[in-house]
């Protein structure tokens, strides 16, 4: 124990350039929200404070004025005064960690009595570190802000970055966790860059748990929220009304912008309900063309399938009339080698025809002075058999004649010598 004592350690804890980097987002897990811690600087209180009016160039030993010196004064100030109205928050909320509020600073005019020392400094590569220039209670806890903070993040943040510091300077080390459990930044882990970032319930419990009930045996040691404290940033009242009076004040505007949004979608609104209703007529006549075209696409299919039975049958007919048409080209051919032929043969039996024609013709012709002649014969021989046959007649008349008037004649002298007897 004496030997720990005895060593002097120098630790530094540095709020390096971990806090522009990116945290990767973790909620706290099943395991509780942990956080280092190490003894305080002093168990006698009020803690005393001593800010240094001058600023330090670290790399060359000399010092400097810095332009945001009051700044950098004012700031600190202001943050040992948050600490105090976080812990009356924090102990309003949980009364059995009240001791919290023995935890109080007095300025001191001589850097060698204070607990806690706050200076500006200019260093290479540095942005803010607490030296812990003692292992175990009492040290001396010296806080050393870059004179450049303000040029690499808003005013909130540089502030942010003080209080982590105050909390390393009370012997806080760093959280094991990014954000709070209502996702907040852990202010030992880091700070927001657009709003103020205050101590955890964890950080206070912690605190709590150094300067009034914790053992050390080691000078680094890990602590763990317990179960029925909620893991959560804890705003001091009055920044917390200035918060909700903000936020109300913005959700009031909101509220009128949100209004004005509401009639603008209401118009939209009633626009919509045109289109929708146009949609759905549109939707319904495309129901039905699409109907339509379905029960033509059927009639027009039955059609296709009624066409192509047709297209095979004329198919068919096709390949038979091609084969017809084959065979009657062999026929066509040979009819007409046999047409020559048959056409010279008629030829031939015409001109035959023509011969015989004009030989029975001429036959005819002689025919026909033959019988002009045999007529003229004939008439002539008519007329003299009628000349004869007259003269028969008149021949066998007369001797009819002569005939009756001799039997009469015989018949009288018969009849005279019937009478001339008697
Ligand atoms: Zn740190």
């Amino acid at each position: 124990m004496s030997s720990a004592v005895s060593k002097l350690l120098t630790l530094t804890l540095m709020l390096a350039l971990a806090l522009f980097s990116s945290f990767s987002y973790v909620h706290a897990s099943a395991t509780s929200p942990r956080i280092y811690i190490t003894p305080p600087p002093s168990n006698a209180l009020p803690l005393k404070v001593y800010v240094y009016p001058t600023a330090l160039d670290a790399d060359h030993g000399e010092e400097f004025t810095c332009q945001y010196q009051k700044e950098f004064a004012s700031m600190f100030y202001d943050v040992l005064r948050s600490f105090r109205k976080v812990v009356f928050r924090f102990v309003d909320e949980h009364p059995e960690f009240h001791r919290l509020l023995e935890i109080w600073f007095v300025n001191v005019s001589d850097h060698s009595e204070a607990d806690i020392t706050f200076r500006v400094i200019r260093q290479e590569g540095v942005i803010a570190y607490t030296n812990f220039t003692g292992a175990w209670t009492p040290y001396q806890s010296q806080i050393y802000v870059a004179c450049n903070l303000f040029d690499r993040g808003s005013a909130e943040w540089v502030w942010g970055v003080i209080f982590h510091e105050l909390g390393h300077a009370l012997g806080l080390g760093h959280a094991f966790q990014d954000r709070t459990g209502d996702g907040k930044f852990e202010l030992m882990r880091g700070a927001a860059e657009n709003e103020k970032t205050y101590p955890s319930t964890l950080d206070l419990y912690a605190i709590h748990e150094i300067f009034f009930n914790h053992s050390f045996r080691e000078v680094f040691e890990i602590i763990a929220l317990p179960d029925g404290l909620e893991y959560k940033m804890v705003i001091p009242y009055d920044a917390e009304l200035r918060q909700l009076r903000r936020e109300n004040e913005e959700l009031r505007h909101r509220v009128k912008s949100v209004e004005a949004e509401m009639d603008k979608l209401w118009d939209h609104l009633r626009n919509a309900s045109d289109v929708i209703t146009y949609l759905n007529d549109e939707n319904r006549r495309l129901r039905q063309e699409n109907e339509d075209l379905r029960v033509m696409s059927a009639a027009l299919e039955e059609q296709a399938a009624d066409l192509w039975g047709q297209l095979q049958t004329a198919d068919i007919i096709i390949s038979r009339l091609q084969e017809e048409n084959e065979m009657l080209r062999a026929n066509l051919s040979y009819c007409v080698s046999l047409g020559l032929e048959l056409g010279e043969k008629c030829n031939q039996t015409i001109r035959r025809l023509v011969n015989e024609y004009n030989s029975l013709n001429a036959n005819y012709s002689v025919c026909l002075d033959y019988l002009a002649m045999y007529q003229r014969n004939a008439n002539w021989f008519k007329m003299w058999t009628w000349i004869m046959a007259a003269t028969a007649l008149i021949f066998a008349l007369i001797t009819y004649l002569v005939m009756k008037r001799h039997i009469r004649k015989l018949e009288e002298e018969l009849d005279q010598l019937e009478g001339g007897s008697s």
